[in-house]
């Protein structure tokens, strides 16, 4: 795919009409209270957009225009459920450029980056799970001559889906698919940090055919929108992905209203283990590298602790480095960039924060660990590399949720494997071996949601994506992310 240039993207941006209202009922609405916040560009620092900022009263009348349209949309036919989803995954592809700007302008995401792969992946879920959806049967339960008993899958009803900022079109696509896919009504609160992206896909579901009230999206912070929607009595589901912390803010709000059904996708602290009989260094250092520097670091699997063995510590170690030395931050509207600034100042101060931790701790900055490109005044930080952390810090256990790799050595295979299970998170953890038999020995022993072997971040709409222990519950991807917006009714005919 060719990529336009960075003249092109530079002039684009200027022209860029940008709607920051809220999308409710098939329309665009200020909040009620008129209020807005602005919406700040990462690589420079500047406001250049004023977004809608909802709070209980916005949720309350998107609640009702999502009840009113479930009706109509869970009895139409699969097939024509399938046929609206369709194409509105084309006319995400169609305006391909449009949303890969508002994504890379909101959260410093390189052009590259959302032109090939947030925007065309957000098109494939959706595509995919509406394909899926007129192939998917009941069931006839085995019973009695006299009585046919049915089992059949129906939709909850309103979903209401609570993203983080890091991929707002990925994250978003990966609840929409499948929650409308099944015939529910969605409620989506994109992050204050990121919501223009889903305001604009909100208008291209209404073109595509979607009925009013159907997709419905509410710009606004977390103890505002997010909150009314968690405590809401009529939304019958929360999917929810982001950080440990808040996950557990939706049960707690789940208890206190109307126990509606919780699903959670949050943080990690993903191991990626390198052991001393791996042949291609070279290749394992690359994923290592690309494990915690992509997208600035800011990444819920990213690799962050990098636990290798002894013997090859050094050759291995100075690999990376070298990677993480070569690769300077840019600007992320140039197509040349693989590394662009992380999200806000709150993030920047943030990561800036742990490495001065790191320090104090003892661990041992081998490369980064500094704001960089001041001039832009944008929130850029060199890639940073710890070597000599124990597993006990603090920089080890808590998500740094940028671009800090935690380097820890162990003596043997047995080490390695319990480092890397001693954390509350278990999203994700790689492991590079030769050896077939502790291949084995490592998946099945690791306790995470997507285990990698000899390779990382691979991924596709064929398989489920989701966590072990504080990393969460319930799955994203793949038919079982279907599983989460239906609930089982049995049916019993007598004749
Ligand atoms: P966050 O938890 O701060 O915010 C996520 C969402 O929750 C936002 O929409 C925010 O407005 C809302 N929110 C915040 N406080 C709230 C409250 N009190 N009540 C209700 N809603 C509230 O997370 P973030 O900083 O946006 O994203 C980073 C986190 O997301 C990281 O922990 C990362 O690991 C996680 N994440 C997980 C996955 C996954 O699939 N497991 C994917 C991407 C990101």
């Amino acid at each position: 795919m060719t990529i336009q240039s960075r003249d092109y993207w530079f002039e684009r941006a200027q022209g860029l009409k940008i709607e920051g209202r809220a999308y409710i009922d098939g329309r665009y609405v200020a909040s009620v209270t008129g209020e807005t916040f602005r919406s700040v560009n990462p690589a420079n620092g500047l406001g250049f957009v004023d977004v809608a900022s909802c709070d209980v009263r916005d949720v309350d009348i998107a609640v009702g225009a999502a009840r009113r349209a479930f009706d109509g949309w869970a009895r139409m036919a699969p097939a024509d459920r399938k046929k609206i989803l369709l194409r509105f995954a084309e006319l995400i592809l169609a305006n391909r450029d449009e949303l890969a700007l508002l994504e890379t302008l909101n959260v410093g995401k390189p052009i590259t980056n959302t032109t090939t792969g947030d925007i065309p992946s957000a098109a494939n879920c959706i595509a995919w799970s509406a394909e899926a959806i007129d192939k998917i049967y009941g069931e006839v339960a085995p019973g009695a001559w006299d009585m046919t008993t049915l089992v059949v899958r129906e939709p909850l009803g309103v979903v209401a889906a609570v993203v983080p900022w890091n991929y707002p079109m990925s994250m978003s696509a990966w609840k929409i698919g499948p929650a409308l896919a099944t015939g529910n009504c969605m409620i989506l609160k994109p992050a204050e940090q990121s919501p223009l992206s889903a305001i604009r896909l909100a208008a291209l579901a209404t073109e595509a055919g979607v009925p009013d009230g159907v997709f419905n999206v509410i710009p606004g912070f977390g103890h505002t929108a997010g909150k009314a929607l968690g405590l809401h009595a009529d939304v019958d589901c929360i999917t929810f992905t982001g950080s440990t912390e808040v996950g557990k803010y939706f049960l707690q709000y789940s208890a206190q209203s109307n126990a509606k059904r919780v699903s959670l996708e949050l943080g990690g602290k993903s191991p990626h283990i390198v052991l001393a009989d791996c042949s291609d260094l070279d290749g394992a250092a690359k994923a290592v590298a690309a494990g915690i520097f992509a997208n600035a670091g800011q990444v819920c699997n990213a690799g962050s602790r990098l636990i290798v063995e002894e013997g090859i510590r050094d050759a291995f170690l100075e690999r990376v480095v070298s990677i993480a030395k070569a690769l300077s931050p840019g600007d992320p509207l140039d197509p040349a960039t693989r590394l662009g600034p992380l999200v806000d100042d709150t993030q920047l101060g943030r990561v800036l924060d742990y490495i001065d931790i790191g320090q104090k701790e003892g661990a041992r900055l081998v490369a980064g660990g500094a704001r960089t490109l001041l001039d832009s005044n944008g929130y850029y930080l060199s890639p940073t590399v710890f070597d000599g952390v124990s597993n006990s810090m603090r920089i080890a256990q808590e998500e740094i949720f940028g671009p800090v790799l935690c380097a820890l050595t162990v003596r043997d295979f047995d080490e390695a494997i319990s480092v890397a299970n001693d954390t509350i998170y278990g999203l994700a953890a790689a492991v590079w071996t030769d050896d077939i038999r502790k291949a084995h020995r490592a998946a099945k022993s690791l306790r995470a949601g997507v285990v990698w072997v000899n390779c990382f971040d691979k991924g596709s709409m064929s398989a489920p994506f989701g966590g072990f222990k504080q990393s969460g519950f319930g799955r994203d991807k793949s038919l079982h992310a279907l599983e989460k917006y239906t609930d089982l009714k049995s049916i019993w005919i007598a004749h």
